[in-house]
């Protein structure tokens, strides 16, 4: 894979401090050199480089944003946005995997956790020998996650829990599991060793998505916790939703930086690539096409930026989330498809990243919220009537 040259069309790179660019070029060194070597086979195999798990936590990209005092590196927002951008530039599995871990199991453990669980979880979280997942979603509720049908019954000094998970990132290949269950009929979550007895993560196989990711059912038999393994601070639908609100932001950074990799590979592709004489690149249609993709991957990294500051300042929505989110997907899916046809018919091959990326945004399309129900989010804080339920 040839040097990557991000599109800048704005001069972004002004309007970031210099250590927000020190992290971002240095994970971007890290992806260049060690993950991009390798990144096809697997996407390929259908497998996950486990064994560079310790170098990403020597990164720092596991929960950077998690205070110092628990082994994070207390980074703001939007060095943790520029993170993601880098990561995904890579691949959507490599960013799924580090916002799981950071956004969906470091960040409940660490706001809803007692100070016993940050102790125990964060730094081992934080260095890559333990591995998280998040486990919400169901079989039969996605979009739904409040209709969840798994349980938590007290007994004694224990909780036992029962139900089934679905499409769960990480599930076959992590130590420890946030599982979202009813006690009682309120929502409440457990920190589940997944060597808990009655515990199994099948993983699903044949995704064209993705492939550089497990993905996994969680299966829940009996399995019994003790009463401490209840994340405290955690009572109501409000707790997974907020650890969705953390992901997605980074989500919406980081589906930009699979746009930028698109983009660069099919710029250079379609200046050197003569077609009638001519480079490609010199046509009209092929021009309109990347000042289309330039405007809008920057009026995405605009709105990112602006998330980013305003969250740091802490007065961020969730509903600005689900824009930033909601656009970013869109904005890196045209983006993919758009560069995958201008490709020919190596934008078929592997060999060439852009169809790679376009098939793994149709998963962060749909994960996190999807794009209509996004839609349904916004609608709802601009007209102050929710059209979803
Ligand atoms: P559904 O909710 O059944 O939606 C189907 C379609 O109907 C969609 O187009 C949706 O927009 C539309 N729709 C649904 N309800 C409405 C409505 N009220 N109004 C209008 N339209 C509606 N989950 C986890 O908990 N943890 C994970 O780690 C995780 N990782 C994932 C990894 C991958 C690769 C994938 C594909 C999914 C993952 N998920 C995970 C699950 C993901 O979050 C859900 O798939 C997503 O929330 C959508 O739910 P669903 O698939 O049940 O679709």
């Amino acid at each position: 894979m040839s040097a990557f040259t991000q599109l800048d069309y704005l001069d972004l790179d002004d309007q970031y401090s210099e250590e927000e660019l020190m992290v971002r070029d240095t994970v971007r060194g890290w992806i260049t050199e060690r993950f991009n070597p390798v990144v096809m086979e697997h996407f390929e195999e259908g497998t996950f480089p486990m064994e560079l798990a310790p170098e990403l936590g020597e990164l720092g990209v596991f929960g950077p944003t998690t205070p110092e005092e628990y082994g994070g590196a207390g980074m703001n927002s939007v060095a943790y946005g520029l993170i993601c951008q880098e990561l995904e530039r890579g691949d959507s599995g490599l960013r799924s995997f580090c916002s799981v871990q950071g956004s969906l199991v470091m960040w409940p453990i660490h706001e809803y956790g007692s100070e016993e669980q940050k102790r125990e979880y964060l730094p081992k979280l934080a260095t890559g020998e333990m591995i998280g997942c998040f486990g919400l979603t169901e079989p039969d509720f996605g979009s739904n996650p409040g209709g969840m049908l798994t349980t938590a019954r007290k007994d004694g000094n224990d909780y036992i829990i029962n139900g089934r998970k679905m499409w769960i990132t990480n599930g076959s290949v992590a130590q420890i599991a946030i599982v979202w269950a009813k006690v009682e009929g309120r929502i409440r979550g457990f920190i589940v060793p997944t060597d808990a007895k009655g515990f199994s993560a099948p993983n699903h196989n044949h995704k064209w998505s993705l492939r550089a990711s497990y993905t996994s059912e969680l299966v829940m038999e009996d399995v019994r916790v003790p009463a401490s393994a209840m994340l405290p601070g955690a009572d109501g639908l409000r707790g997974p939703l907020q650890c969705l609100t953390q992901a997605r932001y980074g989500i919406a950074w980081g589906v930009i930086g699979s746009a930028y990799a698109c983009f660069d590979e099919t710029l250079r592709y379609q200046k050197e690539r003569i077609s009638f004489d001519k480079p490609i690149a010199a046509y009209q249609i092929p021009q309109m096409k990347f000042a289309n993709m330039a405007t809008d991957i920057t009026c995405a990294s605009l709105l990112n930026l602006r998330l980013g500051r305003l969250k740091d300042e802490g007065r961020f929505t969730s509903a600005q989330v689900s824009m930033a989110k909601r656009n970013s997907c869109k904005v890196a899916l045209e983006t993919a498809r758009t560069c995958r046809d201008m490709l020919g018919a190596n934008g078929v091959t592997l060999e060439y990243q852009t169809g790679r990326h376009m098939l793994n945004l149709e998963s962060v399309i749909t994960y996190e919220g999807t794009h209509d129900i996004h839609t349904l989010a916004i609608g709802a804080e601009v007209t102050g009537i929710m059209a979803f339920r």
